[in-house]
C-alpha cells in the first residue's frame, strides 16, 4: 500500500513510449518482422495456384469441419483470490460450404442461409487450479486425475460414444486400428524412466509404475502436470490441454468417418481446419510425430482410393506470422502462394540464420495464401508422407504439397468480407468455442442429414467406464 504522499510508480503515470531511455533503445532496435527483403526473394518464393501441382477438384469439397477452443482462468471466489480454476471449451463447427456460398451470393450474407449452412458441437471441462485438490491428493496427483478424467468422460460430439481417451489411443495408432496401451516415458511420481527399464505403460483404465507402484494415468502422455504450478497460475498447462483437446477432436472426425462405409467419399468432400498452424508445442511437442504418422497412414489408404485424404489445414488468425502477411501481401500477387523458407523465417522472426526452425513442433509447413480478393492468409499444410515439413530433403519444395492447391482453392471460395482475417469456417468455430451453446447440437447429426452414409453409433459404450470412484 502506498503512503498518502505516495504516488504510484513514476512510470505509471508517463507513457512509458514517451521515456527517453525508452526512445533511446526504439532507435536502436529494428522489429524483425518488418525485415521484408526484397521484392525479388518474395517473388522467387511465390507460386500462383495454377501452376502448383494438380490436386483433387476443389469443387468436390462440400464441407468444412472447423475445431477451435476458448481457455480462461478465473478466481473461484473472492475471498481466496489466489484460489484459480480453468475453463476450456472446445467446438467444432460443421459448414456446408455449398449452402454457404449461397448465402454469400448477394452484396450481403443472408443471416438464414448462414444459420442453415452450419452447425457446431461442442464440449467443456473445467480443471483444478492451484489450491484445489481432490481430498487426500497433492495438488499434482489432482490435475493428473482430472485431466485423465476430462478426457475418459468427454465424448467429441453427441452422436457418438467416442471419447477423447479413445482418440488418443488412434493417434498412437493407425486409422481404425488404435494402440491399445502406450509406454511413457518417464514415472511422473518417481521419475524412474523408460529407457532405464522401468515399465511404464498405460491403457484407458490407468497403469502402475514397475519401479514405484504409483499409479499412472492415461492423461499423463500429455506431460501437461510437468508444468502444474501448485501455486501461481496454471494457464500454460491448461491451454496445453486445450490445443490437445482440439487435435484430438479433429482426429475423432477422421477416425469416425474412416470406419463408415462411404470413407472415400467422406474424406472427398470435407475439410478439416485447425484453428492456429498445425503444431504442438512445449510438452505436447513429441506427439506432432504421432499425429504426423497417423495423417500418413490416413494418405496412403487414400492413395489407394485415389483421392489426397486428409485435407486438412491450419489457418492463423493472429499473431507475428499473420502481422507480416500484412505487411507484404502487397508484394505477393493476388491467387499466389508463398512458401516460407527456414531461412526466411528465422530473418523475421529474429532468430539465428542456422536455426532448425519448426522441426519439433510442426506437422505441416506454413505458406502465405493471397487470396484472388487481394487478403493474406497464413496457412499450414501438411506434406506428402515420407516428408517432414521443416528439415530433410523436399522440406522445401511446392511439390512436396499435394495438398496444397486444393487446400487453396477451397479458402479462396470461403474467404469473407464479413470478418477481417478470417475465412467463414473459422469465424464461425470461434465464435462456438467463445459463446455458450445449448446442448446436444451434433455436426455427425448435421452430416447425416446431409445424406452422409456415417457409421451408426452405438448406444453401448465403446469401453467400460474409466475405474476413478467419484
Ligand atoms: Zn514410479
Amino acid at each position: 500500500m502506498p503512503y498518502s504522499n505516495e504516488r504510484a510508480n513514476r512510470l505509471g503515470h508517463v507513457p512509458t513510449v514517451n521515456n527517453v531511455a525508452v526512445q533511446n533503445a526504439f532507435s536502436r532496435w529494428v522489429i524483425t518482422t518488418a525485415q521484408t527483403g526484397d521484392k525479388s526473394e518474395i517473388a522467387s518464393l511465390c507460386r500462383s495456384l495454377d501452376s502448383l501441382p494438380e490436386g483433387d477438384k476443389s469443387d468436390q469439397v462440400s464441407f468444412s469441419i472447423t475445431v477451435d477452443g476458448s481457455d480462461q482462468e478465473v478466481e473461484v471466489t473472492r475471498e481466496h483470490p489466489t484460489i484459480k480454476t480453468g475453463y476450456l471449451r472446445v467446438a467444432g463447427s460443421f459448414v456446408d460450404l455449398k449452402n454457404l456460398q449461397a448465402a454469400g451470393c448477394s452484396a450481403f450474407v443472408d443471416p438464414v442461409l448462414l444459420r442453415n449452412a452450419h452447425q457446431e458441437s461442442s464440449f467443456d471441462a473445467a480443471l483444478p487450479g492451484s489450491g484445489l485438490i481432490l481430498a487426500g491428493q497433492s495438488g499434482v496427483d489432482t490435475w493428473r486425475q482430472e485431466v485423465t478424467r476430462f478426457l475418459s468422460d468427454t465424448r467429441f460430439d453427441d452422436e457418438s460414444q467416442r471419447t477423447l481417451a479413445d482418440a488418443i489411443l488412434s493417434m498412437h495408432g493407425r486409422p481404425g486400428q488404435p494402440a491399445t496401451s502406450i509406454d511413457l516415458n518417464v514415472c511422473p511420481t518417481c521419475g524412474g524412466k523408460r529407457i532405464e527399464g522401468v515399465a511404464l505403460a498405460v491403457t484407458l483404465s490407468g497403469g502402475k509404475c514397475s519401479k514405484c507402484g504409483s499409479a499412472l494415468y492415461l492423461g499423463d502422455i500429455l506431460r501437461s502436470h510437468e508444468e502444474y504450478s501448485p501455486e501461481g497460475s496454471n494457464i500454460t498447462a491448461l491451454t496445453r490441454v486445450m490445443n490437445v483437446a482440439e487435435r484430438l477432436m479433429t482426429l475423432s472426425f477422421m477416425e469416425h468417418f474412416y470406419e463408415s462405409q462411404l470413407a472415400a467419399e467422406v474424406f472427398k468432400q470435407t475439410i478439416f481446419i485447425t484453428d492456429g498452424p498445425l503444431a504442438l508445442y512445449g510438452t505436447l511437442a513429441p506427439l506432432k510425430r504421432k499425429l504426423q504418422s497417423y495423417h500418413d497412414y490416413l494418405s496412403a489408404w487414400g492413395s489407394k482410393k485415389k483421392l489426397l485424404a486428409p485435407l486438412l489445414v491450419g489457418i492463423e488468425k493472429t499473431g507475428r506470422f499473420v502481422e507480416h502477411a500484412e505487411l507484404i501481401a502487397d508484394r505477393i500477387p493476388a491467387g499466389n502462394v508463398m512458401l516460407l523458407t527456414t531461412a526466411y523465417i528465422n530473418r523475421v522472426t529474429g532468430r539465428p540464420s542456422g536455426n532448425d526452425y519448426g522441426v519439433d513442433e510442426f506437422y505441416g509447413r506454413r505458406f502465405i495464401l493471397r487470396t484472388t480478393s487481394g487478403d493474406p492468409l497464413v496457412i499450414t499444410v501438411p506434406p506428402k508422407p515420407g516428408v517432414l515439413p521443416y528439415v530433410g530433403p523436399g522440406a522445401e519444395d511446392f511439390e512436396s504439397y499435394p495438398l496444397l492447391r486444393t487446400i487453396c482453392e477451397v479458402l479462396d471460395q470461403v474467404r469473407t468480407r464479413l470478418f477481417p482475417n478470417a475465412v467463414i469456417p473459422i469465424a464461425l468455430a470461434h465464435s462456438a468455442a467463445a459463446l455458450p451453446l445449448g446442448v446436444g447440437h451434433s455436426v455427425l447429426r448435421a452430416m447425416a442429414q446431409r445424406g452422409l452414409g456415417l457409421p451408426q453409433v452405438s448406444q453401448q459404450p465403446r469401453h467400460p467406464s474409466v475405474g476413478f470412484s467419484r
